[in-house]
C-alpha cells in the first residue's frame, strides 16, 4: 500500500516533516514519532482515519447523485472503494 510508504502525517499536529519510525507497537504495528510536536503515534490510526474520511466524503457525493466513475475521479479512489462505501449506506438506508 502506497500511504504505508511514506512518513505519514503526524495526527497531532498534521505535519510530514520530521515524522520518523520509532519502533513497532506490541501489535507489531509500526510506531512514529514527530519531532516538531514529540508525540509519537501508530500509522494504523492514520490510516482509519483516512479511510473513514474518505468513505464520508463518497457517502456525501454519492448522495448528491455523482456516479461511482465521478466519485472515483474527483478522489482518486478505486472503484471497489467507492462500491463498498456505497454498499455501506444502502444497507443502512
Ligand atoms: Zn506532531
Amino acid at each position: 500500500m502506497e500511504l504505508y510508504r511514506q512518513p505519514p502525517e503526524c495526527k497531532f499536529c498534521a505535519k510530514r516533516v520530521g515524522v520518523r519510525k520509532h519502533g513497532k507497537s506490541r501489535t507489531n504495528l509500526q510506531r512514529y514519532l514527530c519531532t516538531s510536536c514529540g508525540k509519537t503515534f501508530q500509522i494504523d490510526y492514520i490510516y482509519q482515519a483516512y479511510q473513514i474520511e474518505m468513505k464520508q466524503k463518497i457517502k456525501q457525493l454519492y448522495l448528491k447523485g455523482e456516479s461511482i466513475t465521478n466519485i472515483c475521479n474527483d478522489l482518486g479512489v478505486r472503484q471497489l472503494t467507492v462500491r463498498r462505501s456505497v454498499a455501506e449506506l444502502e444497507a443502512v438506508a
